[in-house]
């Protein structure tokens, strides 16, 4: 049977450490529902329409070379209700350093609590994109920094674009 996998995050802006997330993936689900979170009171930089195109564009060569089904979709509720609905039976989250393993574990295990027949799967981030934050990359790009070594030319645009207008 199909795997389905659900991977919630912010995505504002997508970076290649999310990217690389997603392409690993593919080893562990044949299909996989990112989900932009939209939640009220936390202040995005990039609109949530946005943010979905930028993922689509970015990981189409991903779908190409693994075979891996990729959708998208917005929520603004739990990821365990979000996931269901997509009829996802894993959580698929990344870990960068102790202090997201202590985060993400946690919130993980909550979740199970929660929802027994949904498993939260961690993926150790990646040697060359584990230093990289959205939320660095838009200081970084506030200041005038050059972020084309953290996220794709398409999402450097959109943060460009973002910037010159008021938050969202
Ligand atoms: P959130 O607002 O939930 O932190 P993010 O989009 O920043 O949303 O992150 C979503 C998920 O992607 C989280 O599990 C986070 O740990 C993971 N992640 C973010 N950046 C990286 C990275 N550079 N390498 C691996 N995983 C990452």
């Amino acid at each position: 049977m199909a795997r389905t996998g659900f991977y919630p995050g912010s995505f504002d802006p997508v970076t290649y450490g999310h990217l690389d997330i997603i392409a690993r993936a593919a080893r562990i689900v044949d299909k996989l529902i990112l989900g932009v979170g939209v939640h009220h009171g936390k202040q995005a930089l990039i609109d949530a329409d946005t943010r979905i195109r930028l993922l689509e564009e970015v990981t189409k060569p991903i779908a190409e070379h693994t075979g891996l089904k990729i959708a998208f979709a917005t929520f603004d509720g739990l990821a365990v209700d979000a996931a269901r609905h997509h009829h996802a039976g894993l959580i698929v989250r990344g870990l960068r350093d102790a202090s997201d393993f202590d985060y993400e574990v946690q919130m993980g295990q909550m979740n199970g609590a929660m929802a027994p027949d949904i498993e939260t799967v961690f993926l150790a981030a990646s040697p060359a994109t584990r230093m990289i934050a959205s939320s660095l990359v838009k200081q970084i790009a506030r200041m005038g920094g050059d972020v084309s070594l953290f996220i794709p030319r398409e999402a450097q645009a959109a943060v460009a674009a973002a910037l010159k207008k008021p938050p969202h």
